[in-house]
């Protein structure tokens, strides 16, 4: 069995579900995970927060406009009069539900059902269209099996146990259809796996189940070896391990949620990657291979902000760093890079909002100094350390650039360098053209 995922822009108009139909029906007995069509669940959120604000009428307006956008989807999707009648009501129910919350005080509760709504949507559809067409289909409910425990975690244990119980009782179907992103907490409220859940949502499904494959189907054909928007000719890398892809995934590799690899590389189910608008392309695969000496990606995160620490006191003191980690922790503020030497310390942090604080506390211990605007780029591949050359090979490339960090051997598969982010394009495309032109 496969789990296979469609983003938003895959179904995005009746044309590309269209197009998802043929790939989903080309197999049997596989569960298929949908996202909100493209701009809806932004226009929720939009919704939701004038609700917040207080000013039903703005959200009034733009459920109108969410509203006559899918109503006219009715009949390019469907042939006969009852079905179109019957995804009308359906429409009007959920719309129904969202206009009714204007005369409600908003909670946060209320929020979180108003998100929920993009996925319960293009679920129904696009089963109702199977139907029509006369797929056995069955929708499952992702509020019936996904849930998060108390600590906000998926509860794994939870999902496998309801989903294996729900698929037992629906057997026999030749297609599962469900929602990705919402799930249910720990105290049965409709929750979600956050912005870009859907992903999550099938890599939890596919571990759950010890499924065969998870797919990730997108609008390009699989993760590419460098920053498509900034570098010219970046290619498709065709096989990634499960730690390279999640470096690629939180440095910037837009296509991956950066938490989803982690239970399907402990489940040990393999992730493609794949490209609806052309399905017979390669794609990438994401598994447990290691292929040895070759750097596979490069990949940048913007944003980034250097705080370093310079004190005297730090010569042969033990515990100094233990003292400047407590203040980045006391303000909830993660670390992304570090480099020490004997007299100081520089460390990175996208997060902002504490930075003031965190300074404050910082010039208890030490000169601060604060560079704003730095971007970090991350080379991916087989970086063991025995294997030699590649680090001096990716310095080479770098040798017109300004390098502020290096930070090497913290894993086997990243070295990363902060550059600034006026940079950042020569930087990647010095990478591109030293490392992956044959
Ligand atoms: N619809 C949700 C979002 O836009 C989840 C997803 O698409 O992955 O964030
Ligand atoms: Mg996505």
């Amino acid at each position: 069995m496969k789990i296979q995922k469609f983003g938003g822009t895959s179904v995005g108009s009746p044309a590309r579900m269209k197009d998802v139909c043929r790939i989903i029906t080309a197999e049997k007995g596989n569960i298929v995970v949908l996202s909100a069509m493209s701009g809806t669940t932004n226009s929720l959120v939009e919704i939701s927060s004038y609700f917040e604000k207080g000013n039903p009428e703005a959200a009034n307006i733009i459920i109108n406009q969410l509203r006559n956008k899918y109503v006219t989807y009715i009949p390019e999707l469907y042939n006969s009069g009852e079905v179109r009648q019957r995804i009308a009501d359906f429409l009007d129910d959920r719309f129904t539900l969202l206009h009714a919350m204007s005369s409600e005080e908003y909670t946060e509760q209320m929020g979180k059902q108003i998100l929920a709504q993009g996925e319960i949507i293009s679920t129904n559809m696009l089963t109702a269209y199977l139907k029509e067409q006369g797929v056995k289909v069955k929708l499952l409910s992702a509020l019936d099996f996904m849930r998060l425990g108390e600590n906000g975690e998926p509860n794994q244990a939870y999902i496998r146990r309801e989903l294996t119980r729900i698929l037992e009782e629906h057997a026999g179907y030749d297609l599962y259809i469900t929602q990705g992103f919402i799930a249910r907490n720990a105290h049965d409220e409709v929750d979600n796996l956050q912005r870009g859940g859907s992903d999550y949502t099938a890599c939890l499904i596919g571990a759950a189940l010890k499924a065969d494959e998870i797919q990730i189907w997108t609008d390009i054909d699989g993760m590419h070896n460098n920053d498509p928007r900034f570098v010219e000719g970046t290619e498709a890398v065709h096989q990634l391990s499960f730690e390279e892809a999640a470096e690629l995934a939180y440095f910037g590799a837009k296509i991956l949620h950066p938490t989803c690899i982690q239970p399907a590389r402990y489940a040990n189910v393999p992730v493609r990657i794949l490209n609806t608008m052309d399905p017979s392309a390669e794609g990438t695969i994401v598994d447990n291979r290691l292929v040895p000496g070759v750097i596979k990606a490069v990949a940048a995160k913007d944003n980034i902000t250097v705080i370093k620490i310079v004190s005297s006191r730090m010569l042969l003191a033990a515990g100094f760093l233990h003292m400047i980690f407590e203040i980045f922790e006391k303000h909830q503020t993660s670390i992304d890079m570090i480099t020490t030497s004997e007299v100081g310390v520089s460390l990175t942090i996208d997060n902002t909002t504490r930075l003031q604080a965190i300074l404050d506390d910082l010039k208890q211990y030490g000169t601060v100094v604060v560079e704003k605007d730095m971007c970090i780029i991350c080379v991916v591949g087989d970086l063991r350390y025995e294997n030699r050359g590649l680090e001096s090979l990716i310095t080479q490339a770098l040798s017109g650039i300004p390098l502020r960090m290096i930070s090497f051997g913290g894993s086997d598969h990243n070295i990363s360098f902060l550059v600034r982010e006026s940079d950042k394009r020569e930087a990647l495309q010095a990478l591109s053209n030293h490392l992956f032109k044959h």
